[in-house]
């Protein structure tokens, strides 16, 4: 779950790092309010895609009238598909320098890893591919976490010398590490984290990205949600509390439990087919919710067969006829789909399905082959 910059800029402030200050406008009116009490301001998009400086989503203002000005042209904007809703406006900073900042998790190395550059301020996949030794990158201990010698060795390490600043951008390093570990995020980033004229650091922009796995921890999270920018497909697949990963490929797949769900992805690319995507519809899953799935499936386009593999333990093969059946119903498309389908009440489940246009499949080899081998005719 991705929080736009205002939700993200409150955690760190609760965590003390330093942010700017202001609030969150959704008319012009309410921006010129805003303005009027803090002053210079910098007007900014809400949206929850990057580089909207440079799509025109971030704009100084320097008095209460330009600040009404700016918020009236930046509201309603449209940015990479997204209507703005609401501004930032935040105090306006001065500053010599922009620096980044991150922490993520390092599946690769099983552990947290702290970011920075010296050349903040670009996204940091920009400088990867322009100047990759400008990023440095250093591994939290896994039961210590960040230590504070590692906080100010990464300071050193992008050029921040001064005893001070090194001490500064340390105790945010630290921050952006606790809240990293407390919110069960899976990104934590400042950028551009500035140095201001008089030597101190400020964050101007956050991003925070939370483990929707996770969530569950965090209740109080659920009501920051904002699903405009989320796939239309991840959205009704979340609502119908299924599993569900968009792929490149063009053959949908329709599983029980995640295990199988993969390897029946494996399976279908052993015989020369890509995964349009991960489903897993769960345990137990019925009717209304295999229907659901279905759907999701069908509402890609790239999608020219579907793979239907369910193995009966807790899921009964009858609910999931019977799902299939309903969703036939209601899908403005038709692709070939072939069905294996084992385990409990497999049996009702063939007869349910005897009158619908399927091709069965006996075993998960043979269901495979003849997907990969309709998907290609389609
Ligand atoms: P992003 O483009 O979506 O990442 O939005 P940012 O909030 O990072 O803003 C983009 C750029 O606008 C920054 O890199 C700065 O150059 C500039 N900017 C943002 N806030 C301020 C500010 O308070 N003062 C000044 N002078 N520039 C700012
Ligand atoms: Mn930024």
């Amino acid at each position: 779950m991705k929080l736009h910059e205002y939700q993200a800029r409150d955690i760190l402030q609760k965590y003390g790092l330093p942010v700017t200050g202001g609030g969150v406008a959704t008319t012009a009116a309410e921006a010129r309010q805003l303005a009027e009490q803090v002053g210079k301001v910098v007007i900014k998009a809400q949206v929850q895609v990057g580089g909207r400086g440079k799509a025109g989503g971030v704009k100084l203002a320097d008095t209460p009238e330009q600040a009404e000005e700016v918020a009236g042209q930046i509201l309603g904007m449209d940015i990479k598909g997204l209507t703005v809703e609401k501004v930032l406006v935040a105090e306006a900073i001065e500053y010599q320098k922009e620096i980044y900042l991150s922490a993520i998790l390092d599946r690769g190395t099983k552990r947290i890893v702290m970011i920075a550059s010296a050349e903040g301020g670009v996204e940091i996949e920009e400088v990867a591919k322009t100047n990759p030794d400008a990023i440095k990158k250093l591994a939290a201990d896994p039961a210590l976490g960040l230590q504070e010698f590692q906080a100010r060795e990464l300071a050193f390490s992008i050029g921040l010398t001064d005893s001070k600043q090194a001490r500064q951008f340390a105790n945010i390093a630290m921050g952006i590490y606790k809240i990293f570990v407390e919110t069960d995020a899976s990104l934590v980033e400042i950028n551009p984290l500035v140095i201001k004229n008089d030597g101190t650091l400020q964050a101007l922009d956050s991003k925070i990205l939370l483990d929707d796995s996770a969530l569950f921890r965090h209740k109080d999270f659920e009501s920051l949600r904002d699903t405009a920018g989320e796939p239309e497909a991840e959205l009704k697949a979340r609502e119908s509390d299924l599993t569900f990963i968009k792929l490149d490929g063009n053959i949908g797949c329709m599983v029980n439990g995640a295990g199988l769900a993969m390897a029946t992805m494996d399976v279908v690319k052993m015989f020369g087919g890509e995964p349009a995507n991960f489903l897993d519809i769960g345990g137990g899953a019925n009717a209304q919710k295999v229907a659901a799935a279905l759907n999701i499936i069908l509402s890609d386009p790239n999608v020219k067969a579907v793979l239907i593999n369910i193995f009966g333990g807790i899921t009964r093969g009858d609910e999931v006829a019977k799902g299939i059946v309903a969703a036939l119903e209601q899908v403005s498309r038709q692709v070939p789909m072939v069905v294996r389908l084992v385990g409990t009440n497999a049996e009702e489940g063939a007869r349910i399905l005897a009158d619908a246009k399927l091709i069965p499949a006996s075993s998960l080899g043979e269901a495979a082959q003849k997907v990969v081998e309709v998907a290609r005719g389609a």
